[in-house]
Order: structure tokens, then sequence, then C-alpha cells
């Protein structure tokens, strides 16, 4: 990312909510972003996950300058690419752990087979093939949140976005997460990660702050 810009325009008013940001993820990298409330965190991870453009600056992904596509371009690239984990989980009540978990790659047009397949393996991936047939209020919170953690892995994205995924859950249920995601990095996923939580940021391989839309500090981390 270089030099991007994100303004917010409502009425009269103009909000710089990126204000010429730069930064540098490679495969494999696990980076956790942080900063206050209102800073533009999500905004920043909604241009990374191409769910949203810039106003100006430049996104490069895998060698492709994308800033400027259109949707249906880029919704092409988050589906091959991206897979998100939100705080809230964002499961549909009404669907099994593994319909869930299917939902995105009926999106993508993969055929039914292949979707039950993928979606089982992500599912066993997270420790959860025993409850498959489970609706969300059926599972513990943190149960729920590895369902969302296989539904952003069905169809293996190389890249996991996740806002605040542990911010609903209790300490203990959050480490536990926390364990898979560190996990799906030592498999390989570029992790980008928002987060209040000190606990959680640390670890991460690296520290980005965000303060008023601009990215102030990159803190290297010793491993
Ligand atoms: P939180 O930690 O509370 O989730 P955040 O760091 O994720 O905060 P953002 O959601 O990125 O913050 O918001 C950054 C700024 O941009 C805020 O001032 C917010 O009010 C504003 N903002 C976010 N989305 C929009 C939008 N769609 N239209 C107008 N302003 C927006
Ligand atoms: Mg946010």
């Amino acid at each position: 990312i270089h030099h991007l810009n994100k303004v917010y325009r409502m009425g009269g008013e103009t909000l710089n909510a990126l204000d010429n940001v730069s930064l540098t993820v490679r495969e494999g990298d696990f980076v956790a972003i942080v900063g206050p409330s209102g800073s533009g965190k999500s905004t920043l991870m909604n241009v990374i996950g191409c769910l949203d453009t810039a106003s100006s600056g430049e996104y490069w992904l895998d060698g492709e300058e994308i800033s400027r596509l259109r949707e249906n371009k880029l919704a092409e690239i988050r589906n091959r690419k991206i897979g998100f984990i939100f705080q809230g989980f964002n499961l549909l009540t009404k669907l099994t752990a593994i319909e869930n978990v299917e939902l995105p790659l009926v999106y993508r047009g993969v055929p039914a087979k292949q979707r039950r397949q993928q979606a089982i393996e992500a599912l066993g991936k997270v420790g959860l093939a025993e409850r498959i047939h489970h609706r969300p209020v059926e599972l513990s919170g943190g149960q729920q949140q590895r369902v969302a953690i296989a539904r952003a892995l069905a169809g293996n994205p190389p890249i996991l976005l996740a806002d605040e995924p542990t911010g609903a859950l209790d300490t203990k249920t959050g480490i536990e997460v926390m364990g898979f995601i560190r996990e799906l990095n030592s498999l390989g996923h570029t992790i980008v990660l928002i987060t209040h939580d000190p606990d959680i940021s640390r670890q991460a391989k690296r520290i980005v702050r965000i303060q008023d839309g601009r990215l102030h500090e990159e803190e290297a981390r010793a491993e």
C-alpha cells in the first residue's frame, strides 16, 4: 500500500479516515493493526480485503494494482484470495455449521460435492468435525468463532483478515481462537488482524499502530 487515502464525505463534511498510509505485508506475514476506536482500522481492513476502494493512492496485491478496479473484478479477487473473520462471527442462524461454511463456496460457484468436501475439511481443521450439523445457537461462542474461521478457510484463501476476532469471547476462549489463527499463519496463511488488546497483538509477528488515519510506528517483533 503506497500513500493511500480514504476520504468519507457526509453532507458538507469530509473526513480523512486514512491519511497517506503506506504499508507492506509480505507473504506469510502476521501483522496486528492496533489503534483507538475510530482511528481507521476497519477502513484499512476493508481496503485490504477488497470490500472497499481507496480515494487515492495505490494498493498492489500479488503484483497487481487493484485500487481502482470495479466491484465485479474486486469481488473475484476477494473470493479467490481473502478469508474474513469478524468479531460478531456473522454466522447465519438458520443454517447449520456446515451450511455456513459452504455459503461462500456457493458464491464462488464451487460444485456441490466439492463444496461439501471442502467444508468438512475446514471444520475438521478447527476441531469441529463432530459438530457440523449444529446450528449456531447449539454451539458455544468459541465454537461459533471456529465455524467462522472454518468459513474463512474454506477454499483455502492465502490471506486471512480478522477484525477483533476475539472481541466477543472470554479470555480463555480468545486464547484458543488465537491458537488457531497462529497455527494458520505457521501453515503459510498471511494474516492481518485488528485488535484493541495488547495480549492479542503481542502474538503477531509485527504490530502497526494507527491513529487519526495515520500509521505511526511499526515495531519489529522478536520471535
Ligand atoms: P473501532 O475500533 O471502533 O472499530 P476503527 O478504527 O475500526 O474503530 P473505522 O471504522 O475505520 O474505525 O472508522 C474510521 C473513521 O471513519 C471514524 O471516524 C468513522 O466514524 C468514519 N467512518 C467509518 N465508516 C464510514 C462511512 N461509511 N461513512 C462515513 N464515515 C465513516
Ligand atoms: Mg472497527
